[in-house]
């Protein structure tokens, strides 16, 4: 039987249910077929459980400053596995969410493998066939492997598999200090064990700021985390309880590193292998499927989104370019592509890091004349009352107009305090109406808004 939809859209990440449910807002008739839980990585096997376990951990951490205030606490009954058992309760109730919410707005989810068949067919398990005026290709991405560290999921784990942990080891090794990378470390040391960071590139967080990488070093340093940048892991060796790590830094120098379990996460791949993309004539560069102004692919009806397509492997940049790819099949007029200064970033270690736009590096090699300023966040009262004091906000602008180039926060909060400076940068708003806003007090927000101060030139708590 051959049954026929508006779109079909194969994966129930953030990038599909999104584009599904917006479909449905529109009058489409939309179908989701998923192969395994609705959510997809991020609420799955990614962004949602390590919240949960981030969360947990930020608790654990409270426990020395609860016992200088008196309170006895009793952590050898500890039990890590209900740290887990609470990351996948939140994981497993926001996929019921999804599952509702596609119900809820009449899409049929389809569970199975599907390929495409050619341009406008969709094959479900081999067999089931369906057609659809657009396809919509959001089947998201899986951890990368590196040759000699291939994943045995015991002792050499993906992020899968360190989100599945139900017992700590004693010791780790994370292969890749990027934002996955640093979660985790921060998850482990909160948790008690022995952290090492191996990064290939100069510091942690290589996307982020200079600046505010090294914020974010110094306090991992002080935690106890040892970080091994401008390092590469070269050697395994594994017995049946340890890890032998060999890593070599730029000057060839070589370091062994012991440990129970060796964490790789050193980016990810775009799920597009198995799509059956060759029947609908699409091909894919390095993996990822190029897309147009609309994400649309080369294949007429075919559109592809979130981690599939070369754009930051982000949940919200899934969601915004289904929402895009969907509001054109439906005769909108959307906005093109998402402007990549207009992309938050969020790291949701402690301290937190938030950004967008610009860093000082690629400002200078832009060639745009531009300046900086900063404002530590130990010049705001609540920074000090809730004894997070450390980190700070660093502005780029352009130095004849003032316009936002960058903005980079690390410290508490951060990953919800971008958000007033990314609404600013969105309406084109300068320095000077942040400067001037009245910002409660006392609250963090406060730190931006001497920021903006700081660009005019007039910090108060400095
Ligand atoms: P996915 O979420 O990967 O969903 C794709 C879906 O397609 C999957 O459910 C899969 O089963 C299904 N599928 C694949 N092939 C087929 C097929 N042939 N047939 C049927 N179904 C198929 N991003 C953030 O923005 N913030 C974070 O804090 C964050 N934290 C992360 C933490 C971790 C540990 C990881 C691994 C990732 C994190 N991410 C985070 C990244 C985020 O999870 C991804 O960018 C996002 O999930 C991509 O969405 P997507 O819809 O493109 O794909």
């Amino acid at each position: 039987m051959n049954e026929k939809y508006d779109l079909i859209v194969i994966g129930a990440g953030p990038g599909g249910y999104v584009g599904a449910i917006r479909a449905a807002q529109r009058g489409l008739k939309a179908a989701v077929i998923e192969k395994d839980k609705p959510g997809g990585v991020c609420l799955n096997i990614g962004c949602i459980p390590s919240k949960s376990l981030i969360h947990e951990s930020n608790n654990f951490r409270l426990i020395p400053s609860l016992k200088e205030l008196g309170v006895k606490i009793d952590a050898e009954e500890f039990d890590y596995r209900k740290v887990f058992e609470r990351s996948r309760k939140a994981a497993d109730t926001l996929s019921k969410g999804v599952d509702y919410l596609l119900k809820k707005n009449g899409i049929e989810l389809i569970k199975g493998i599907a390929t495409l068949k050619d341009s406008s067919t969709v094959l479900i398990d081999g067999d089931r066939e369906l057609t659809a005026r657009n396809i919509l290709l959001a089947t998201g991405s899986h951890p990368r492997q590196i040759p000699g560290f291939e994943f045995d999921h015991k002792q050499i784990l993906s992020s899968d598999d360190a989100l599945m942990l139900t017992k700590l080891p004693k010791s780790i090794c994370i292969l890749g200090g990027g934002a996955i990378g640093v979660e985790f470390a921060h998850i482990f040391n909160a948790f008690g064990v022995d952290v090492h960071i191996v990064e290939m590139l100069g510091h942690l967080v290589p996307l982020e700021d200079d600046d505010i990488a090294a914020e974010l070093q110094k306090s991992f340093s002080k935690r106890g985390i040892h970080i091994h940048t401008l390092s590469k892991a070269t050697t395994l060796k594994k017995t049946k309880t340890r890890c032998k790590i060999t890593i070599e830094n730029v000057e060839k120098n070589q370091e062994t590193l012991s440990v129970d379990q060796v964490l790789v996460v050193v980016g990810r791949v775009p799920n597009t292998g198995k799509l059956g993309l060759e029947n609908s004539g699409i091909q894919t560069d390095k993996g990822f499927i190029p897309v147009g102004d609309y994400y649309q692919t080369c294949s007429t009806g075919v559109f592809a989104v979130g981690d599939v397509v070369a754009s930051p492997m982000l949940a919200h940049v899934a969601s915004k370019e289904a929402q895009i790819a969907v509001e054109f099949m439906a005769g909108d007029n959307p906005q093109k592509w998402l402007d990549s200064n207009h992309i938050p970033s969020a790291v949701y270690c402690e301290p937190q890091i938030a950004s967008f736009g610009l860093t000082e590096k690629q400002a200078k090699e832009s060639g745009i004349p531009f300046k900086k300023a900063t404002f530590p966040y130990r010049g705001v009262g609540k920074s000090v009352a809730v004894g997070s004091p450390e980190g700070m906000v660093k502005i780029i602008f352009d130095d004849k107009y003032k316009e936002i180039l960058g903005c980079h926060l690390v410290g508490a909060d951060a990953t919800e305090i971008i958000h007033e400076l990314l609404l600013a940068k969105k309406s084109e708003l300068l320095p000077e109406d942040i400067a001037s806003m009245v910002h409660a007090h006392p609250t963090l927000s406060e730190a931006v808004m001497e920021s903006m101060r700081a660009v005019e030139g007039w910090a108060v708590h400095v």
